[in-house]
């Protein structure tokens, strides 16, 4: 068990910030683990698995909040600001984030404009809000209604704030926005990779076991927790539940000790993805047009495309964000799926794992593509250039959202445990083995 001890004289010590020593089942392997008292700056990961089980700020409180703020005036400057002016035959677009999002519901796609709005600029928006709520009502100790509710909305849309990814693909349309026209960052771009930053920074620094143990605290509810034969450590926020609970008391998180029908529709979703990746990849994605001609893009084409024009580094970013992600990540649930299923699973157990988590986090990378064709539409609209999306970007964006639920939905406790069962039954030979 990695356990880090605090650094005394850094950050201001507060003695309700500890977090007792208690039992834990881990949420990625099963396993059940004793958490020793943990104090400011610490951390503890699982003995199986590696998962970071809770860790515990150095600034338990302080910080969060304090990131939390600065995210929210970045944004302001990010959203109010000039974001990119590009200018070409003389004709110049100063755009800013919600300029974009104008010219987008203006040329009829209300759907890209409402996803770049959601992943972007909602769930970021909601997400700094009820941290402050919550953080401040730890902080100082208010009695805010609602505490549990704020804190499982902001758990949950930690996944969806895709503010890196929007910058990341920025950069990707610059490179190809400046072979045709000239293109000049406005303060909100620079602004936006602080933002994606404080963002990143926020998420990791609100861990939720100990979110929900200092609102019990806080409201004077026994926070002790055992593992008893007849509760269920939930998955989600790591507390021991009654098991007649369909749903936890704590997160709201459905209760279970295995996720019912994991397998099953993780497959149905795996099943859906790879099937809506081949309209993806033959149907256009992006058309192109100026008065003298009109470009249609498939995909790969556009890849091949970029890649004779001499833009390589564009062509491998696209390539590996359109193609080679969605590929590796059905190809690995695929696997995963398969290895939880069958009774000897071929690859060992810490390794499905590594794969697993690989697969979760890099899914949402694949929307660099969609935000790509978001920012060249937006950048040329006028009669002289216009870029348009396919039919594919529609089905590339269900592609995303449909094996990201599959990763959602697999329980990686399966994997384990079917590792332990091979395990015993290789014991269970060899104990065979020696008694004759
Ligand atoms: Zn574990
Ligand atoms: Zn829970």
């Amino acid at each position: 068990m990695r356990f880090f001890p605090a650094r005394i004289g850094y950050g201001i010590r507060r003695d309700d910030a500890t977090l007792p020593a208690h039992t834990v089942d881990c949420p990625d392997c099963g396993s059940r683990m004793a958490v020793p008292r943990l104090e400011q700056g610490c951390e503890v990961h699982c003995p199986t698995c590696n998962h970071e089980i809770v860790q515990v700020e150095k600034r338990p409180y302080a910080a969060p909040l304090a990131y939390a703020t600065a995210s929210l005036i970045l944004m302001a400057f990010v959203y109010s600001m000039m974001f990119v002016t590009v200018e070409m035959l003389g004709v110049v677009s100063i755009l800013s984030l919600p300029e974009m999002m104008r010219l987008l519901i203006l040329q009829d796609f209300g759907f890209l404009a409402e996803v770049m709005f959601i992943l972007t600029f909602g769930t970021p928006l909601l997400y700094l809000l009820l941290c402050v709520y919550v953080y401040g009502a730890l902080a100082w100790r208010w009695r805010l209604p609602a505490l549990f509710w704020a804190t499982r909305v902001l758990v949950r849309l930690r996944h969806w704030i895709m503010v890196d990814v929007f910058f990341i693909a920025t950069l990707v349309a610059h490179i190809k926005l400046s072979s045709v026209a000239a293109v000049e960052f406005g303060p909100a771009f620079y602004l936006m990779f602080g933002l994606a930053l404080m963002l990143v920074r926020t998420s990791v620094s609100v861990p939720q076991h100990w979110v929900y143990y200092q609102i019990h605290r806080m409201r004077g509810q026994d926070v002790a927790q055992a593992a008893e034969p007849d509760k269920i450590c939930c998955s989600r926020c790591l507390y021991f539940r009654p098991q007649h609970e369909a749903e936890c008391g704590v997160c709201g998180a459905d209760l279970y000790r295995r996720r019912p029908n994991s397998l099953g529709i993780s497959a149905a979703f795996l099943a859906a993805a790879a099937i809506l990746y081949i309209p993806a990849n033959l149907l256009p994605i992006m058309i192109s047009s100026n008065p003298t001609t009109v470009e249609i893009n498939t995909i790969f084409n556009g890849i091949v495309y970029m890649w004779k024009e001499g833009d390589h580094l564009i062509a491998v970013i696209i390539f590996c964000a359109s193609i080679l992600i969605p590929i590796l990540k059905i190809i690995s649930m695929a696997v995963l799926i398969a290895c939880a299923s069958v009774c000897r699973p071929p690859m060992s157990a810490p390794k499905m794992a590594v794969m697993y988590r690989l697969t979760e986090a890099v899914g949402r990378w694949s929307m660099i593509d969609i935000f790509v064709i978001i920012i060249l539409m937006s950048a040329f609209h006028t009669n002289i250039a216009r870029v348009v999306p396919g039919e594919a970007a529609l089905y590339f964006c269900l592609v995303v959202l449909l094996t990201m639920f599959s990763a959602y939905f697999f329980d990686p406790r399966l994997i384990w445990d079917k590792w332990h069962n091979r395990a015993a039954i290789s014991d269970g030979r060899e104990h065979a083995h020696d008694e004759r």
